[in-house]
């Protein structure tokens, strides 16, 4: 028998069905590769990466460039391995015992629970409403009774797709006294970050990605924005150099350019307008509002449209077993043409035509 740490034989694994699809929609991932001017600047400064030695230069270089951005310096700035990396380092950093409580919406980020799990703390889901919303005091109440050391709100949310608003995410950061973490991993699809009222709460984290509005999914790169105190306590627990180099310099020049990427990401918004509007003429589904780049559908019959989506080799994400997600599924936006694909074998689906 080997003779592994406590607990991990029951931990939960990041269960997604993954296959070669024809349409790749269940990730949330953006459906086109980098622009070809994009992907010549990096090309070219792959060619003159310094392979020897390590990125130190390189992963200053984009703390500046992320600092300079919104107004921060580079001591404001983390960058990890995708901002599952920071999340994840966020957890074990407030966690550590059962008496360190982390508190979070439900349903939220899967992997919210796992990471407390993970930091050996005391996850607490706080239920979302019917309709999916987040009663603020509810939550506030939450936290105090708690005593949490980290709250964590994902806006927009994943996988319901609805958002907080600015104000709404202002008077959480006053009532909470704790480290109080913003997963804006879609922000770029709604444009209400709250990166601004970091200065006025020095207790708020902003976690960002370029997995998702930037397409950078293969690279893992993403970082958080907080106090220069926050990060320097929280970056005690990264590995030195934990950023490779070939993903710094590829973010670097996506940052860069970023203008590039926006006509990019309107198409994604106008996407999802447009496939919201024509799912809820399905009378049979219900279709929640999102200010994401994916749309959850709730269908009676969700489990069997999931399985004959698959059998034509369209993945989506079949959210039936997570807790208050049964019989939905989350559908991200691809092409426009991958979208009349999948929502007409919907339609056809529901009218008993498949
Ligand atoms: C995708 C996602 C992330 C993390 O993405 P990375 O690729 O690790 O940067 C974090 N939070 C939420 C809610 C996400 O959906």
């Amino acid at each position: 028998m080997l003779n592994y740490r406590k607990g991990l034989k029951d931990m939960p694994s990041y269960d997604v069905v993954d296959r070669p699809w024809t349409i790749k929609v269940n990730a949330n991932e953006c459906n086109m590769n980098m622009s070809p001017l994009v992907e010549e600047r990096v090309m070219t400064r792959l060619s003159r990466v310094a392979f020897n030695r390590y990125p130190n230069e390189e992963y200053d270089d984009l703390r500046d460039q992320i600092a300079k951005n919104f107004g921060l310096a580079r001591n404001n700035v983390l960058i990890g391995n995708g901002s599952s990396e920071i999340i994840e380092k966020l957890f074990h950093c407030f966690g550590g015992s059962k008496s360190h409580k982390i508190v979070y919406p439900q349903p939220s980020f899967s992997m919210y629970a796992i990471y407390a799990k993970a930091a050996e703390a005391e996850g607490v889901p706080v239920d979302l409403a019917e309709d999916y919303s987040l009663d603020l005091d509810t939550f506030i109440a939450a936290v105090r009774d708690a005593k949490a050391s980290l709250a964590v709100i994902c806006n927009p949310n994943n996988p319901t797709g609805n958002a907080l608003s600015l104000d709404q995410v202002e008077y959480l950061a006053q009532s909470i006294s704790c480290a109080f973490l913003l997963d804006e991993a879609y922000i770029e699809f709604y444009g209400q970050s709250a990166y601004r009222l970091l200065k006025k709460y020095p207790n708020l984290i902003v976690a960002r990605t370029f997995s998702k509005a930037y397409g950078l999914a293969s690279c893992r790169v993403g970082y958080m924005l907080a106090d220069r105190k926050v990060i320097e306590m929280t970056d005690k627990s990264f590995m030195p150099y934990h950023m490779n180099v070939l993903s710094l310099v590829t973010a670097d020049i996506c940052y860069q350019m970023r203008q590039d990427f926006v006509p990019h990401i309107q198409i994604m918004v106008s996407e999802r307008k447009r496939m919201y509007e024509e799912l809820k003429k399905i009378k049979e589904l219900t279709v929640y509002p999102s200010e994401t780049n994916f749309i959850l559908v709730h269908y009676d019959r969700a489990n069997e449209l999931n399985d004959m989506l698959e059998a034509s080799g369209i993945g989506v994400r079949n959210f039936s077993n997570a807790p208050r997600l049964g019989n939905c599924l989350r559908i991200s936006m691809g092409r426009r043409e991958e979208n009349d694909t999948w929502l007409k074998l919907i339609r056809d689906f529901v009218d008993g035509r498949r």
